[in-house]
């Protein structure tokens, strides 16, 4: 008898507490169509959650209802949240100017900022998963599904296992697609008073924007929560010291008139896209799947796409169709986190107000690689056509209304207001 797709899906476990095994436990709980589905919850409670991931993009919004059926208004109170209506570039690109990549519609479609600590809290609340304190060792493929090993634990066996470990602790390239066109692999994360405080008993409607400002030694982040507000300094610690960094970062804060903060982390992080994503029984996702710098805010959204695309798959196609549809999966996820290296990258293409040493590096040695970090050949999926295609368009003198929607992970709209505002 060949089952269908839920029938086949009755053990199912999430390997990692935060923000990716998070979404990922509270799905399968809404998903799965039959409440007698298994899932166990692993984690260590001995390894930290990352805790940073304050941005976010607009389909969070609607997810965040489904998952949790609450009223968005309580949804954003949770989150300790304000509303984002996208991204403000200060002193990016050609131009030196200020100015705004939209969600589009404009000024319709937003997006949260939320503290990452209130997001997994949300989470739990709407999962339905048996509790695992133990460290995993390995989760291997199996005949039929995956095998997860503990230290100090009998291993178990699943039918599909979500890996969401975080950061892999070394990159290989038989495994990994080194994107280091991205320039930078650092960030400084300060907490400063809130500057949006919720009036009454409401959430805070006004709308607000991520700040990307670029720096001598890269750029720093500013997210309004109505809790704290976050600051981080991104760049790349091969060119600059971290005592140059946190002295440009105090005379930032300085001139924006930040009476305090309070220093909660510093952390290396890699660029890179993960070649095996997906095998049918072994997800990898969030940040175990790929990770660039958060200028574009693009973790939680990859997870989201990871997460949605694969147990939409195994929930409603029969079995027999997974050895078929795994690499088809896969190599969908890899170009769609590789078009994201590519966007992201391209907002250093064309360098900032600074001339310092790191813009030189992003503009002239970073970029300048990416066409070899993307090509096809390496890579075994087509991002760099597409990439090249959005490009191609923007160069049009008319763009058709066909290709209106066309998406490289992001949407035109993103691609445009980018050409713009950078001046390239
Ligand atoms: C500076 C910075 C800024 C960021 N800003 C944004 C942003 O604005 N927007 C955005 O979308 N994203 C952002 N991110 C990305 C953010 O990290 C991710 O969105 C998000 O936190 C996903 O993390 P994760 O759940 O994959 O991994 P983690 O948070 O690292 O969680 C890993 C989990 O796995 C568990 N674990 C690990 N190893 C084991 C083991 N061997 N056995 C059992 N359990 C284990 C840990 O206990 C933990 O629960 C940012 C990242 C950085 C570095």
């Amino acid at each position: 008898m060949i089952l269908s797709g839920a029938e086949s899906l009755r053990r199912i476990a999430v390997v990692g507490r935060g923000t990716a095994g998070s979404i990922a436990a509270a799905s399968v709980t809404r998903l799965h169509p039959d409440r007698d589905h298994e899932l166990h919850h692993i984690y260590d409670s001995r390894i930290p959650v990352i805790g940073v991931g304050e941005g976010s993009w607009p389909s969070l919004v609607q997810e965040l209802r489904r998952l949790t059926q609450l009223s968005h208004e309580s949804i954003q109170q949770r989150l300790k949240g304000t509303r984002k209506y996208g991204v403000s570039f200060e002193g990016w690109g050609r131009r030196n100017r200020h100015f705004t990549h939209f969600f589009t519609p404009q000024q319709v479609s937003y997006a949260y900022h939320l503290s990452a600590d209130f997001l997994a809290d949300l989470l739990h609340e709407s999962t339905r998963a048996r509790h695992i304190d133990a460290k995993v060792l390995d989760i291997k493929r199996v005949e039929g599904g995956a095998q997860v090993e503990f230290e100090g634990r009998a291993p178990e066996r699943y039918d599909l296992v979500f890996d969401a470990r975080g950061f892999p602790r070394e990159l290989s390239s038989d495994r990994h697609i080194d994107i280091s066109f991205i320039p930078t692999n650092t960030a400084v994360i300060r907490r400063c008073p809130p500057i949006m405080r919720e009036q009454g008993s409401g959430p805070v409607l006004q709308h607000t924007y991520t700040r990307a400002v670029a720096r001598p030694h890269g750029w720093i982040f500013v997210i309004p929560l109505t809790v704290h507000t976050s600051y981080g300094y991104i760049f790349n610690r091969n060119l600059s010291g971290l005592d140059e960094v946190e002295a440009d970062f105090d005379a930032f804060l300085d001139r924006d008139g930040v009476p305090e903060f309070e220093a909660r982390a510093v952390i290396p992080f890699p660029n890179f896209v993960h070649r095996h994503m997906y095998d049918g029984a072994v997800a990898r996702v969030g940040n175990a799947a790929a990770f660039m710098e958060p200028l574009e805010a693009t973790a939680i959204v990859s997870a989201q796409l990871q997460i949605g695309m694969i147990l939409h798959m195994r929930l409603n196609r029969s079995v027999k169709n997974l050895e078929r549809d795994a690499p088809v999966v896969n190599r969908f996820l890899v170009s769609n986190m590789l078009c994201y290296g590519l966007f992201v990258g391209w907002h250093y293409s064309c360098g900032s107000g600074y001339d310092s040493e790191f813009w030189r590096y992003a503009r002239h040695e970073a970029w300048s690689s990416h066409r070899r970090a993307a090509d096809p050949g390496v890579t075994g999926c087509g991002a760099l056509d597409k990439f090249d295609d959005m490009i191609d368009l923007l160069k049009r003198p008319v763009i058709d209304k066909a290709d209106w929607h066309r998406m490289c992970a992001v949407p035109l709209t993103s691609y445009a207001q980018m050409a713009q505002g950078l001046g390239c």
